[in-house]
């Protein structure tokens, strides 16, 4: 190509603008219609912890793991578009990474291999068969200082992986294509049961859920599969308070997905489940089975007709306050620690250290936001936190169901993000774990409106 060509082309592009028109003539019409035109790379790294570690997700717990059932990942998958665009995606089999924690990945991730923070996105698939991560919800446990330095030791091992899982990705990038479709599974149950005079966690039949199982499958140019994302709504705590190591449902459908499909990585992402529980639960059995229904729905999508992907890729993200209710003052902390409840009492320990450091406790939180849009095809919006399914199913009715993915556990996992409706209705997710995660308090009223408003403005 001549300087004089080059520059031509540079100008088109230029005076086309971003929304890549001016570079559709760059290739043939039939690649892009068919959803080609990408590259996509992808590693994955056993996370399994070598030894016996306290486990994450339930205060019941008495004692560390004892074993391993079922290999826990962290996996990871290169994206890059025609225009040359990279973005990774990062899924792993534990309850959540804590903003410390994504900080330092997403940190050195910029350094190593040259990933803004958009182009990186953290999911993990909340687990709670995985390993204590970071502090994440160190009010929750009654562990000794050992089990904890373990922790420290496991958790920055677990930020060594993941960087050089972001590099191993990228370094395999190759020609693929890309489809999406959607399944559904029926196992989610809303969790939120009203008794006489709270919501407490059970069984509500009759309350609101999303059985979507979004499904992204990444060919390689000859049509042969090599990775599939897919996603589902509901916690997974199948085998509750188990004391060996395992992925739960999101581990056993990956791990199903696999062995049907070899060489192929499967990545589960998990959605707006704050709200729901598997159903039936409390056996290894019924992770399995629940994992073989995901599956099975995964993959009745794979087989079917799937809509192309087509670039460009564009990535957004950042962070924005999100109001605490006024915060107890010093007095009713200080009366808290006369609470028999050992979980109240540390919390109150905990916010009267903060309030003694700083004066104040604090009034909002960073929330992180993070959006990935494959031209008009596909949207995934990354919320971080335990999201209730109001949100998604919001934002569905207000963005369209069919070209749209809401996910939540990402790049921080600090809260339950109640709605407006769980808000005011209390119970656990309603403010009631604020205590377990160490917050000053339940969110503001203003919860529901400040994050899908900041949806709205990054999408436009
Ligand atoms: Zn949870």
């Amino acid at each position: 190509m001549s300087d004089q060509l080059t520059r031509r082309h540079f100008l088109h592009t230029v005076l086309t603008g971003v929304a890549g028109l001016g570079l559709t003539s760059q290739f043939p019409r039939d690649a892009l219609a068919a959803g080609e035109a990408w590259k996509a790379g992808l590693a994955r790294a056993i996370i399994t912890p070598q030894k016996s570690l306290w486990m994450a997700g339930y205060a019941s717990r008495k004692k560390p793991s004892e074993g391993t059932v079922q290999e826990l990942y962290a996996k990871a998958l290169a994206l890059e578009d025609y225009a040359g665009k990279r973005a990774v995606l990062v899924t792993s089999d534990l309850l959540g990474l804590p903003a410390s924690v994504s900080h330092n990945i997403a940190e050195r991730v910029e350094k190593q291999h040259h990933l803004e923070r958009d182009q990186l996105l953290l999911s993990s698939s909340h687990t709670h068969c995985g390993p204590v991560i970071g502090e994440m919800l160190r009010i929750m446990y009654p562990m000794n200082s050992q089990q904890w330095a373990d922790v420290e030791a496991y958790t920055s091992e677990l930020e060594d992986k993941v960087v050089s899982l972001v590099g191993t990705a990228l370094k395999s990038l190759r020609p693929a294509r890309l489809g999406f479709g959607h399944g559904d599974a029926g196992f989610a149950m809303n969790r939120r049961a009203r008794t006489k005079d709270e919501v407490a966690i059970g069984v509500n039949k009759d309350g609101p859920v999303d059985h979507d199982v979004p499904v992204l499958r990444v060919d390689d140019k000859h049509g042969k599969l090599r990775a599939v994302v897919f996603g589902y709504a509901c916690h997974n705590t199948t085998a509750r308070d188990f004391l060996q190591f395992n992925g739960d449902y999101a581990g056993y459908a990956q791990a199903w997905l696999e062995k049907r499909y070899p060489g192929a990585v499967a990545l589960f992402i998990a959605g707006c489940g704050g709200d729901a529980n598997p159903y039936p639960r409390g056996t290894i059995e019924l992770a399995q089975q629940h994992g073989e229904e995901l599956a099975a729905a995964v993959e009745k999508v794979l087989v079917g007709e799937l809509q192309p992907i087509h670039g460009p890729l564009k990535t957004t993200c950042g962070e924005f306050p999100l109001a605490f209710a006024t915060p107890p003052g010093r007095e009713e902390l200080q009366a808290q620690l006369e609470n028999n409840d050992v979980y109240h009492h540390n919390w109150a320990e905990a916010m009267l250290k903060i309030l003694n450091r700083d004066g104040h406790l604090p009034t909002e939180y960073p929330y992180p936001l993070e959006i990935w849009q494959f031209s008009q095809d596909l949207t995934l919006i990354a919320l971080g936190g335990e999201v209730v399914v109001d949100y998604d199913l919001r934002l569905k009715k207000e963005l369209g169901a069919r070209k749209l993915w809401v996910a939540a556990y990402c790049n921080d996992v600090f809260a339950y993000i109640p709605s407006l409706r769980v808000l005011r209705e209390g119970g656990y997710e309603g403010g009631g774990a604020m205590v377990y995660y160490g917050q000053p308090g339940p969110f503001a009223p203003t919860v529901e409106e400040t994050i899908i408003g900041k949806v709205h403005d990054l999408m436009r």
